[in-house]
Parts: C-alpha cells; structure tokens; sequence
C-alpha cells in the first residue's frame, strides 16, 4: 500500500503494481498501464496525480526545513531536482476543456487501428471541474465531430425557445433589436458546459484517450538540439509554501510528445511562455479579455421560462466600460444569471464582482431570482480580441487550440464551437504528421538506422484554420468589439455594431486594431472618485466570500503560492508600484477576494499586500489585468481550485 500525496488516502496495491510496469514499458506504441489507471481515475472525486504516481516516485521521510542551514538546503535540493521520470507518447493535449477534449477524440477517431497513444492532462481534479462558461452551445462543431450526440445527450440539455435583447436603465428595461448572429431560437441549446465537458471525457475515453484529470502541467519541456517543445512536466506534488519537500513530495512526470496540443482556455499559463519563447504575436494586435461571473439558481416555476435566453447591455456599467448580461432558463427551474465586463475598463474604482451584485437589482433579473436559490458561483476572464489578436497558431512541436488562441465570437459570446472546430483541425493536422514520422522511425528501425526526425510544425493546421468556418465567422464580425474603443465609446461601438451587423456584415476594406492591452488601459485611481457600491442583502446579493464558499475551490496552505509576484515574489516592492497609483486595484478586480491591502503602519504606504491565494478560481483576470504586470498565475498542485457545480 502507497500513501497519497496529498489526503493520506491509500492506494490500492493493484493500482500500485499496474503503475510499477510502466517503467518496463516505455514505448510509444505500447499502451502504459497509465490507461488502465485512467480509467479508473477519471471520475473519482480526488486528484489523479496520487493515485497515477508511478512507483518511482518514492514517499520519502523529509521533514519541511524552515530555517535550513547550507548543507540541509543541498539535500533539500538534491530531492526537489532530481531528474525526473519520463514517459513517451504520440499527442499530449494540456487541458480538458471543450478544445483539448474535441482534439482527442478526432484524432482517435482518425486512428482506427488504435495505434497512437493521446492523453489529455486537466489541473481540476473531476473533469469539468474547473469549467465556467453562459452556456448556450451552438451544436455546429459538435455536429460534425459526433453527428450522433442527440441519441445519447449531456444533460441538461435544453432548446432555445425564446429570446429577448434589452437595454437597461436603472429601472427601466427597453427592447433592441438583436443581431442576426445572437439569433438562438429553435438552433442552439442551453447547457451546463462543465457537464458537457464531463461528457465528452467519457467519449473521448470510450475511444482510448488517456484522461487524467488532476494534473497541473507546469512546464513545457524543450529539445535541447532543436529549441522545439517535446513535451511538458506536471507540477511537482508536497512542496511546502517555503519550497521544501514534504513528506509526501513527488516529483513531477515529463510525457515527451511528438504533438504537444496547448488546450488551456483562456490566457493559458504555458500558452503565455510558448506565445513569448517563439514570438507568436509578432503580427497580431495585443489579445484583450473580459471577465465573466456567473451565479446558478434554482427559481419557482412562476417565473422560470424555460429555453429563454435573455442579454442587456447598459445598467449598471458606465459608458465607458464595455460589457452586459444573461440570463438563460433551462434544465429543471435552473437559470443561469452572469454577467460579461470588458477588462479594459480604465476606472479602478470598478468591481466586476459588484457591478455583477449591482446588476441583479435589476427588476429584469430581480423579478425572477428574488425568491430562488443560489446554487453556485464562479468567474473566468474570456478572450474578446477576435480575428486580428489571434497569434500565429503553430510553433515546433506544437499548436495553441480553442480560447488559449482566442477564438470567441464576441458579439454571439460563444467560443466553444469554435474552440473544439480548431481542436479538430488541429488534431487532422497532427494526426498526418505523427503518423507519417512514426513510418519514418519505423523504416529506420529496420533498417537499424539512428535518425533524428525534425520536430512536427503543424503549419496545415493554421491553413486548415484560414479555410475554415470558423476564419470565416470571425472575419465578419472582427470590427464589433473595436468599435467600442473610438471617442464615442458605448454610443460610437452601438451605432457602428448596428450597422455592421445587420448590413455591412463585415465587408468593408476596413478593419479595426486593438491598441493596447487591458492593463495598459487602467488608469490611475485620482482620474476617478471612489464607488460606494451597496452593501449585499444575502438574499439576491452576496458578499464575496459567501459566493467563494459556492464554488467549492480549495488550495492547501502549505504550498507554494501559486500567484507569482515579480522579482523574488517582493510583496513591498509591488505595493511600493501599485499601490500610491491604483489603490488597491487588485482587491477589486479579483472576483474571489484573494488580494488585500491591509493596514500596517510599519509599511511607508501604510498598506501590507496579501495574498490570499487558498481562494483563487482559476479565473487569470489578475495576471491579464494587474497594471503592473507584476502578478504571474502559474498552476497549483494537480487538483486544487474550484470544485464547480452546474456551471
Ligand atoms: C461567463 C462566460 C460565459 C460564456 N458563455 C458562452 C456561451 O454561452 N456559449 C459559448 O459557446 N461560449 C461561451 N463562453 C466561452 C466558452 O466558455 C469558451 O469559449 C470555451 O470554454 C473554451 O473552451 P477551451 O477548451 O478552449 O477552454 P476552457 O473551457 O477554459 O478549458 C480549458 C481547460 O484546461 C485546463 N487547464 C488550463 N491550464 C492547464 C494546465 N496548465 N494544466 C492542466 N490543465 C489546464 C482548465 O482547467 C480547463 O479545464 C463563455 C465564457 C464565459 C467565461
Ligand atoms: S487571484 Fe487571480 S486568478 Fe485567482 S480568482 Fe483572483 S483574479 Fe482570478
């Protein structure tokens, strides 16, 4: 029996011998008994990484050094960097979102003779765990890869069957007309998009993709010869928040990969460091995000519509922040209630977090959430910079799929169809090139001669994505989202929207440029006056960490901080650049009150920044936010974060 990592549960013996043979059986053709310990993996509710751990990866007594001496540090060392282990595969897709799970099951589909070996590696513990989306799926990528979905459906799954657009005053609320491409009635469909995903993992699995959730994939891993990617390495397991070994510490498994697919969704923490390393964005425009929060509720049956799908624009955000609401009826008296902020908004004084609360007195919403139940929250950043901010899609060994590109169609808000489309193309684009270099491998095996292969481009695959629908809707509608940036700012990106929309449909020689990040657009705290924003009544409105106790999310305190301020993480340093300029700009942006300014008279600001970070949701708003650019998400340990429910 081997202890867990990471909640001392014990690992059944069989499990153990099964993970003992993988270190005889390092091939890329045969199957690991990684598989077999998959399966059983994929939809327990614990971290995979404990159960998965391979039997070299030894539970060593080490005892968490806090004032080490030099020699105790050596050895402390000598553990955290020991080289690792390393298992050979044909694709490694990181991420198991709509994107990254659509790529494994089109490349298995494609491998009819179950010859490669494609896993997929999620940092949530249960797929779908870390998923937060509307969701209204248009079902046209899901159509193509399982044309048969309808006879065996995720559930919930609900028609859209009525629609309204409103723009809201604050109390009033006056229809406008919706554009053509928002249209979802009688096409598209309500979900939960974390039991989609919870779905699709099944499918993917049913095929024979590897599915192992509960991996926080932390690295990419380079070849020292070509600079190309050859794969990547999970997160060490049981460090302490010191950078010690624990007792249960665990090094991290490197999986080398002829295809490392990037699924990551929405400003990935790889996807960042491979987008810099190969100067991806050298030809586009800087990606620009919003944030969106969500609330789940349950409604009584007078109120509850079901398949309607209601957007407002207007109260309770100010002309010059970008942005509205939803609210979508399905499943059995659930309706989804969220609200989408543009992050380049310049007022620091604004809360994403309280306009949401803000934006729910509003008796369009009130109306039908005042005597329901809140079931679950959670918050996530979105890519809003279209067609012209998406970076160059392929780098050696590898290609960057679904919103870690940046493929939200932001005036429809949907990005997952088009997330699992340039999944799809990505995997059709893979799959030639692994097998044509395992043929070539295998001739030279024959031959008994040595050959090193040149690493994979998946140049077909940015060709495939240029020919495709998805080119082709987010082209039309590239000027939207831009046009909110002139002088006119709300009015001018209405009027200009307008007319794109229903006549120019993006046809025009034209085409708008986003000029600078979302960061940059912050300005300083004195251009503006301090909001006063209600206080919540606990019945519609809530405190922010009532709704962090709905998103189940946890981080163990004895772990490093996964939230990576510059320079030797100098906590005074940033306060000492942040602070005099954004007031404390960070406790408001951050939509699970994980950053505080504290009173501390010994500190020259008379502040002490502090880092809460056992309630970070994964959400990546103050790594693309933070006007310094000093904060860096990087992953936890595998299994840590929300826990979201219905999301
Ligand atoms: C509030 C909101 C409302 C939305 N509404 C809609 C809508 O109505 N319709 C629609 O079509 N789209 C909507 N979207 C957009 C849609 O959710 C995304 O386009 C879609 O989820 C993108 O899929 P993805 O697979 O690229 O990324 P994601 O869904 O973000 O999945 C990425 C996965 O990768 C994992 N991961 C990330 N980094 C690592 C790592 N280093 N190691 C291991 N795992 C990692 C994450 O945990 C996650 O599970 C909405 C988004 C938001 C935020
Ligand atoms: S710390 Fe950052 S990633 Fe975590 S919830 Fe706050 S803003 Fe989001």
């Amino acid at each position: 029996m081997l202890r867990s990592a990471r909640n001392n549960s014990r690992i059944p013996s069989a499990l153990l011998r099964s993970t003992r043979s993988v270190r005889s059986v390092i091939t890329p053709t045969t199957k690991s008994s990684f598989s077999v310990l998959a399966s059983k993996s994929l939809h327990r509710n614990k971290p995979a990484t404990s159960r998965l751990r391979p039997a070299f990866a030894i539970v060593r007594s080490f005892a968490t050094i806090k004032d080490a001496t030099p020699q105790q540090q050596e050895e402390a060392d000598e553990v955290l960097f020991e080289p690792r282990e390393a298992d050979e595969i044909d694709v490694c897709i990181v991420g198991g979102g709509p994107a990254g799970l659509a790529a494994a099951i089109r490349l298995k589909q494609l491998d009819e003779n179950d010859e490669l070996r494609v896993i997929v590696l999620e940092k949530a513990s249960d797929m779908g765990a870390h998923i937060l989306s509307g969701a209204v799926l248009e079902p046209r990528a899901l159509d193509e890869l399982l044309p048969e979905w309808r006879d065996d459906p995720p559930e919930p799954l609900t028609m859209v069957q009525s629609e309204a657009m409103r723009f809201l005053t604050k109390s009033m609320s006056i229809p406008i007309p919706e554009p053509p491409q928002m249209h979802n009635k009688g096409k598209n469909y309500i979900v939960s998009l974390n039991q989609v995903v919870k779905w699709l993992a099944e499918k993917a699995e049913a095929l024979g993709v590897e599915v192992y959730p509960g991996f926080s994939v932390s690295e990419l891993v380079y070849d020292e010869e070509t600079g190309a990617v050859k794969g990547i390495a999970t997160n060490d397991q049981g460090v302490s928040k010191n950078f010690q070994p624990k007792d249960s510490f665990q090094r991290g498994m490197e999986f080398h990969a002829k295809v490392t697919l990037l699924a990551e969704g929405c400003h990935g923490s790889l996807s960042k460091k491979v987008i810099n390393k190969f100067d991806l964005r050298k030809d586009s425009d800087p990606q620009t995000y919003g944030i969106g929060i969500k609330e789940l509720w349950e409604v009584p049956e007078d109120v509850w519509k079901e398949g309607f799908v209601g957007h407002t624009m207007g109260y309770p955000l100010d002309s010059e922040t970008y942005g509205g609401g939803f609210m979508y009826h399905f499943g059995e008296r659930l309706v989804s209630v969220g609200m989408v902020m543009g992050l380049d908004y310049p007022n620091p004084w604004l809360s994403p977090y309280q306009e949401f609360q803000n934006m729910k007195r509003h008796p369009f919403y009130a109306n039908v959430l005042k005597n329901g139940k809140c079931l679950s929250y959670g918050a996530r950043a979105l890519n809003e910079g279209g067609l012209q901010s998406i970076p160059k899609l392929s780098f050696p060994g590898g290609a960057l799929i679904g919103c870690t590109a940046g493929f939200v169609n932001v005036p429809k808000i949907k990005g997952t169809h088009t997330a699992m489309k340039t999944g799809m193309l990505a995997a059709e684009a893979a799959y030639t090139s692994v097998v044509e270099q395992k043929a070539q491998l295998e001739a030279a095996e024959e031959a008994e001669e040595e050959i090193k292969l040149a690493p994979i481009q998946l140049e077909s695959y940015e060709e495939a994505f240029k020919n495709s629908w998805v080119y082709d809707e987010l082209h039309e509608v590239r000027n939207v989202r831009p046009s909110f940036h002139s002088p006119l700012k709300l009015l001018g990106g209405v009027l200009y929207s307008g007319l794109d929309t229903f006549l120019l449909k993006g046809k025009t020689p034209w085409t708008f440029h986003h000029k600078t990040t979302d960061a940059a657009a912050t300005m300083p705290a004195d251009k503006y006056k301090p909001i006063d924003y209600p206080k919540p009544d606990g019945k519609l409105t809530f405190d922010i960490l009532t709704s962090v106790s709905r998103t189940g999310t946890n981080h163990d305190d004895d772990e490093p901080c996964h939230l990576r301020v510059k320079n030797g993480h100098d906590l005074d340093a940033h306060t000492a650049k942040s602070y005099p300029v954004y007031k404390g700009v960070e406790n408001r942006f951050c939509p699970a009150g994980v950053y505080e300014y504290v009173a501390d008279e010994t500190k020259p600001e008379g502040v002490r920044f502090q880092i809460n970070s056992q309630n970070c949701i994964h959400c990546k708003t103050c790594d693309i936010k933070v006007p310094t650019q000093d904060i860096d998400w990087t992953v936890p340990e595998g299994g840590d974060g929300p826990k979201y429910y219905m999301t």
